[in-house]
Parts: C-alpha cells; structure tokens; sequence
C-alpha cells in the first residue's frame, strides 16, 4: 500500500511449491513484490511492516539503503500482552489500571517524534508521571509531563505506582526490555500497515 494515498499499488501471488516451506513464502512474495517496484524505476524510500522476522532480515540484508519502519500497532499489542502477564504475578495487580495508559504513552511518543529517535526512547523511558511525578530534571534539564496541572485532589485520589513496589519493578523491565528499545529507533516516522486501514481500527 502506497501510504500519500492509501492504495494498493502491488500484488504477489506465490505458490507453496515455490518456496522451501509455506513459512518461506511471505518472505519471497515481499522480495519479488519490492524487486518489482525497484525495476519499474519506483524510488521506494521507507517500507512499514508488522516486524515480521524475515521480511526485517530480507530488508537489513539486501535492501541496506530502505528505511524499515515497525507498525506500531503490533508493537503495542505485544507491550499489552507482557503487562497483563506482569499484572497477574504476586503483588502486582496494580499494573492492571495503567496499562492503557502505558500503551497511549507509546502511541504519542511515536505520532510527536517527528522521526526523532532519542526523544522518542527519552519520552518513552520517562517513568516519572506513572510515579504521581509530573516535573523532573535529567541531564541538567528541567521535564514536565505535557498533560495540564493535576489539582491537589486529583493528584491524591490517583493510585500511582510506588518506586520500590513489586509492580513499578515488573512494570520497568517490560519498558526497558532491550529489545523493545531497540524496535523504538524503528519506529520514529509512526507509519502504519495496510492491515491497518483494512481493519478498520
Ligand atoms: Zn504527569
């Protein structure tokens, strides 16, 4: 899918007979499908994909020079996954209310990056407001949440997580997984997959 217009612009068709196993197919298809686009003169700049393991190895090994973006929507979906798993461990249930929160986070650190990576990964590690912190300072500067001044009553009745609970803990090592840092680097342009508009989501 072209993503200035939202249409499909290519189609591959690929028989199982014509990879080594059905797993090999999707990323033949890809490769034959973005080799047909290069021979056509398409000048194809930044591919979005939902992180599929070969098609990420197909795009780091033969086409270096394309810029590879993760659809954050899958991204997301797996960080949800791991924090319903942290919230059922012992004595830490209280992960449970913020994880929409945490998954809200990661969607705007993505839409206001404009392709900046360190501030996407610095907005994204900022584990300061899910604390009942809303300024800071880091590296010498002053931070302050982007979100309106909570009144004293607000910031009382809201259950943030302490730093040394058992739930703040699991909650830190599901955002500072390193490889989820990594994927964030990838995801700075905040493109999405046609999956994503067919879906209708
Ligand atoms: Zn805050």
């Amino acid at each position: 899918m072209d993503d200035s217009t939202n249409e499909i612009i290519l189609f591959e068709l690929i028989q199982v007979t014509q990879a080594k196993s059905s797993v090999g197919m999707e990323p033949l298809g890809f490769r034959k499908g973005l080799e047909r686009l290069l021979d056509e003169g398409i000048h194809v700049k930044v591919v979005t994909t939902d992180r599929h393991p070969s098609i990420w190895k197909t795009l780091r090994e033969t086409f270096p020079d394309i810029d590879h973006q993760f659809d954050p929507w899958h991204i997301t979906k797996g960080i949800k996954k791991k924090l319903v798993q942290a919230s059922k461990r012992k004595y830490c249930k209280d992960i449970g209310p913020s994880i929409k929160s945490v998954t809200n986070h990661l969607w705007w650190c993505c839409s206001t990056s404009k392709g900046d990576g360190e501030e996407l990964i610095r907005r994204w590690k900022s584990l300061h407001h899910i604390r009942g912190v809303h300024r800071w300072e880091e590296n010498g500067e002053e931070h302050k949440c982007y979100h309106p001044d909570l009144s004293a009553d607000e910031q009382r009745k809201k259950r943030w997580l302490l730093e040394d609970s058992a739930a703040f803990k699991a909650l830190y090592e599901v955002v500072m997984n390193r490889r989820l840092l990594q994927d964030l680097e990838q995801m700075t342009l905040f493109k999405h997959t046609a999956m994503y508009i067919c879906d209708g989501r």
